[in-house]
């Protein structure tokens, strides 16, 4: 990696596929899509057992319960068939959270119509499916489910009546419909209010991640030239060290000072300056390679890290920088300027301090100053 780019995000590391990788993929915002659709598929379960005990208990047929659970598992497995393919992505809500709980919504409502006596307790279910869908719906996708319930509860209420009254009598569907009726709604109101939480806590989410973008910016790159400062090139420097104490790497340091820049200041303006040690750092990202690491050591000051450790190639590469300045204006405003540096070198001996490092190529620079400028010296 080019240390000058900041660190990518951390990848899920790759590695022989544990059971929950194949059961539920890889891509983390599809395994959540199908763990949660296997964790409503609990609540069919539920349904399939209430009926189970109702056949054994004698209050239903087995034939209508039969029909009804195989319709609950085939319905679990597409979903989980259309998740775990991917096909879901072809939709614009890929969760398909509204289809799971319509079908959910569908099925719970034919195990009150058939489940006889004990049809109260799939109301039970029905608040639950409701209730997972008040986490997991927009505020639109909850008023559809709940105006969805209602009706389709509706609807067999009033033909259960007609054609099984001594299980579903008029007093105690009344009392069921307008249970139902009425928590229905609260339920959609609420699943809007957390819909609008979610949106919410999304935008803060992105305006944190934009800061903390901001932040790690303001923190490892120079204000004027927008190369790392310092204080990151210091760790830049410690993480090479480390790297070269572990694989044997080698690595070059130095210290480029800008040749009579007061005098650039003093002629030319502040501002002139400043737009000279852009231009600086501007041009030698040009020129450098991408394993170089360029920062402001400070004023007009720049240290390089130099990814060779072979001082010759080194300096080579120093000296393609000087030649480049030469061929280009230092600044726009000023075309006739050109940009003089003076450099000190040095190789990284292994196992000495980085501050050793520093300070021989401070000597060398120092030595290349008083030597004329405009060269390279190497310490
Ligand atoms: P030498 O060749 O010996 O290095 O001479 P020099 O003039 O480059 O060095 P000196 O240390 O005397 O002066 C450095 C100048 O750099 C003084 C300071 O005002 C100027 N300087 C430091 N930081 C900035 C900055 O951010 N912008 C501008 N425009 N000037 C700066
Ligand atoms: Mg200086
Ligand atoms: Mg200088």
């Amino acid at each position: 990696m080019n240390p000058q780019t900041l660190p990518a995000p951390l990848l899920p590391a790759a590695g022989p596929p544990t059971l929950a990788d194949l059961l539920l993929g890889r891509d983390p915002r599809q395994r959540l899509r199908v763990s949660r659709s296997l964790l409503a598929a609990q609540a069919y379960l539920v349904c399939v057992a209430l009926m189970g005990y109702a056949v054994w208990a004698d209050f239903m047929q087995p034939r209508p319960a039969l029909v009804l659970s195989g319709l609950i598992v085939a319905n679990i497995l597409v979903f989980y068939a259309v998740l775990r393919s991917g096909f879901n992505q072809r939709f614009a809500e890929p969760a398909l959270t509204l289809p799971q709980i319509l079908s959910a919504l569908t099925w719970i409502v034919g195990a009150y119509a058939i489940t006889g006596p004990i049809h109260g307790s799939t109301m039970m279910l029905l608040a639950l499916v409701l209730m997972f869908g008040t986490f997991n719906l927009d505020a639109r996708g909850a008023r559809i489910a709940s105006a969805y319930s209602v009706v389709l509860l509706g609807a067999t209420i009033v033909y259960k009546i007609f054609t099984e009254p001594h299980h579903y009598s008029v007093e105690l569907e009344v009392a069921n419909f307008v249970l139902a009726a009425t928590t229905m709604p609260t339920v959609s109101a609420l699943a809007a209010q957390l819909a609008r939480m979610r949106a919410r806590l999304r935008a803060q989410k992105d305006e944190l991640a934009l800061a903390l973008e901001r932040i790690q910016l303001l923190a490892t790159r120079d204000d004027l030239t927008g190369l790392f400062n310092r204080r990151h090139m210091l760790e830049v420097l410690e993480q090479e060290r480390r790297r070269a104490a572990r694989s044997g790497s080698r690595f070059c340091v130095a210290i480029l000072d800008l040749d009579h820049f007061k005098h650039v200041n003093d002629t030319h303006g502040h501002a002139v300056g400043d737009e000279v040690l852009r231009q600086f750092a501007q041009q030698a990202l040009a020129v450098l390679r991408e394993a170089d690491v360029l920062a402001r050591w400070g004023g007009e000051e720049f240290l390089l890290l130099l990814a060779d450790g072979d001082t010759e190639r080194a300096r080579q590469a120093v000296e393609r920088l000087r030649d480049h300045l030469l061929d280009h204006p230092g600044a726009a405003s000023v075309p006739s300027l050109r940009i003089r540096f003076s450099a000190g070198l040095t190789a990284y001996l292994p196992g000495e301090a980085l501050d050793a490092t520093i300070e021989r190529a401070d000597r060398a620079l120092y030595c290349a100053k008083a030597h004329g400028r405009s060269r390279t010296q190497v310490g």
